[in-house]
């Protein structure tokens, strides 16, 4: 019995429930093997209310973190891992809500919560992914504009991207206090996109290297101060590693409720696999640690829709979660046998799509290093 959303939550999971049964659940395989989901999928999200769902109108949907929440578990118990929606939604247009002038506000969010720009936020580099501060992007001022140089890979939306969120170092002495955050549009000449990256799971989703080749953009597309970038990524990731917390339960419950399924029906030496005690005991247990994470996640919930999640906390969430929907995902597969390892059953793809959860949002070693330095 979960007691962290409203009576309105539940009317907007209703709402989504109806969107990826009519616009999404029929086509994901296709987009799977097109290795995207077009992208008048997301302007029907838009038209539909499904983006921005955190923000204040007229930047978004008028809801709270909780109608994120909902939304991302649903698309989650769907299996539709190739919509980027809460990248979009949650970790893209908070940066621009929170960092962003009245100005920059008017001109990007009402466009990205009507699913007419995609956003994306380009971290990572050929060269540096964990250690963020040692981004080599670089945005050289001259006069009124900046002037970026540089690489970045593996960025989620890469490919459809319209709006991008860069991390590039203003000053590149500075260590972490020479980290900005600058915005690019596409169609800024110097701005290409790479190839779509092939990837062992997540096939639906698109992502793509971007290229900056003297990229020029007036200094009113920096988003708050020159050199606090690296600040404000610290703060808002607390909030994409409870997301990827968030999935991980929903994933490990729903596979759980696929596994259960399987085991009743399926029967080897004459009895459903389910009635061996190896089966119940190896399911009880998952029963039992899927509970103990959903209610710590629920807990980390109910604090960020306080603003009192810390980022540690944020940290063994993701840890905790993550791991166990590894470990956990892996029992389920075994269980199905060979259709486990078929790609249209369900538990084959969860378990491939969940690998990348220990390793983006931060790898389970920095959560580690985040928590240790607390000890
Ligand atoms: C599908 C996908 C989507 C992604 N989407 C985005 C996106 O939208 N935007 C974006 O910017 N990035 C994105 N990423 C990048 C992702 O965040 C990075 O891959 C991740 O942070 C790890 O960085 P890295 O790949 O450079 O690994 P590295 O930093 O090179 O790490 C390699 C190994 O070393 C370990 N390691 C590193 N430092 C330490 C340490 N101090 N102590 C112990 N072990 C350590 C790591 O845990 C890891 O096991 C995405 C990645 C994938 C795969």
């Amino acid at each position: 019995m979960r007691t962290v959303y409203r009576d309105d939550h539940e009317h907007f999971r209703e709402q989504a429930r109806r969107f990826l049964e009519r616009e999404v659940i029929p086509f994901h395989d296709q987009w799977e093997k097109d290795g995207l989901v077009p992208k008048e999928v997301w302007r029907k999200a838009g038209r539909e209310g499904l983006l921005n769902t955190m923000l204040p109108e007229p930047y978004g949907q008028g809801g709270d973190f909780g109608h994120s929440a909902v939304l991302l578990e649903e698309i989650t118990r769907a299996g539709a891992s190739g919509l980027g929606f809460s990248l979009h939604s949650d970790i893209v247009a908070p940066y621009i809500f929170r960092y962003g002038t009245d100005e920059q506000k008017e001109r990007w969010l009402p466009r990205m919560s009507r699913g007419e720009l995609i956003g994306a936020i380009a971290m990572t580099e050929p060269g540096t992914g964990s250690d963020l501060k040692s981004v080599r992007a670089h945005a050289r001022r001259e006069g009124d504009e900046y002037v970026i140089n540089g690489q970045k890979t593996f960025i989620t939306n890469g490919y459809n991207s319209e709006i991008v969120v860069v991390v590039c170092k203003t000053d590149p002495q500075a260590g972490a206090k020479g980290v900005s955050l600058i915005v690019v549009e596409e169609g800024t000449p110097g701005f290409s996109k790479g190839r779509k990256l092939e990837k062992i799971g997540l096939h639906a989703q698109d992502t793509a290297e971007l290229f900056f080749d003297n990229v020029r953009v007036p200094v009113g597309n920096r988003l708050g101060e020159e050199g606090k970038g690296f600040a404000y990524l610290m703060h808002e990731l607390a909030q994409e590693r409870l997301i990827i917390a968030l999935r991980a339960a929903t994933s490990i419950e729903t596979m759980l409720e696929q596994t259960l399924q399987y085991t009743r029906e399926r029967k080897a030496f004459g009895q459903p696999i389910f009635d061996y005690q190896n089966t119940r005991f190896k399911l009880a247990e998952a029963r039992a640690e899927v509970e103990m994470v959903r209610v710590f996640v629920d807990h980390c919930l109910a604090l960020h829709l306080k603003r009192e999640l810390t980022p540690v906390q944020a940290a063994m969430a993701k840890l905790t979660s993550t791991e166990a929907q590894g470990r956990l995902l892996d029992a389920f597969l075994q269980m199905h046998g060979g259709y486990g390892y078929m790609a249209e059953y369900g538990i084959g793809r969860a378990w491939i799509d969940a690998r990348v959860m220990r390793i983006y949002g931060g790898t389970s070693e920095i959560m580690k290093e985040i928590i240790a330095r607390t000890l």
